[in-house]
């Protein structure tokens, strides 16, 4: 299964993928957290990501995808993927093309996550990460969870963050940048009849039964 889960950020994409990944035991391929992992190892690629990164802007095209076609090329992709993050501007959608054309493959479909912009700054304005395994909590909905009582990891009790990017200026910054470069993928993958709505307020269980119904060639329900 090869899928393409767009959206904006804070409407679910990774609690969806994380879900799907485990369902399918196919990889779940977030371009926003291999550059952040990149950028906190300090390597060339997250040197030059990082500035970009901070103001709440794209980084390079020719960056992410020569990312993107690492994690692609490796082994555990070869029964699928799900892409998050990736493509975000028709640039990046014309290079994915090209690269699974190449490979022989093709995308089971393309899920554009709707959520109303209240919701999004909601939830955004709510997310902590664990700084010590990752784990995603959020203090207002409680998805994927609550923390602790304590204010702390669930999973190993280490320190929740909040992402620098999760601060409402770059919020709205991030929130702009989606319409304007990420919105036209919308139409493009129309164009191709592989696009699917999927409400993203409906719970984590039924979004995700349907983006696998859907992608298995299943009738909307
Ligand atoms: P995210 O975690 O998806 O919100 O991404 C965080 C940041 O990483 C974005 O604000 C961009 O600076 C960068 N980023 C993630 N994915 C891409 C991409 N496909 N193209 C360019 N920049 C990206």
């Amino acid at each position: 299964m090869r899928i393409v889960l767009l959206g904006p950020p804070g409407a679910g994409k990774g609690t969806y993928a994380e879900r799907i990944k485990v369902l399918e035991g196919i990889p779940h391929i977030a371009s926003g957290d291999i550059l952040r992992e990149e950028v906190k190892k300090g390597t060339e690629l997250g040197k030059k990501a990082q500035a970009y990164m901070e103001r709440g802007e794209l980084v390079p095209d020719e960056l992410v995808e020569e990312m993107i076609a690492e994690r692609l090329k490796s082994p555990e992709a070869e029964r699928g993927f799900i892409l998050d993050g990736f493509p975000r501007n028709i640039p990046q959608a014309e290079w994915l093309d090209k690269f699974l054309n190449g490979e022989g493959v093709k995308l089971d479909g393309v899920f554009q996550i709707l959520v109303p912009e209240e919701e999004i700054v909601r939830r955004l304005s709510g997310r902590r990460i664990c700084r010590q395994c990752g784990a995603i909590y959020n203090i207002h909905t409680g998805i994927p969870r609550f923390p602790r009582e304590d204010g702390r990891c669930a999973e190993c009790g280490g320190e929740l963050y909040q992402r620098e990017d999760d601060n409402p200026e770059v919020i709205r910054r991030r929130f702009k940048e989606y319409e304007e470069q990420t919105a036209p993928l919308i139409d493009y993958y129309r164009k191709r009849g592989c696009l699917f709505e999927v409400n993203g307020t409906r719970g984590v269980e039924n979004a995700v039964e349907e983006i696998i119904r859907l992608a298995k060639g299943g009738e909307r329900e």
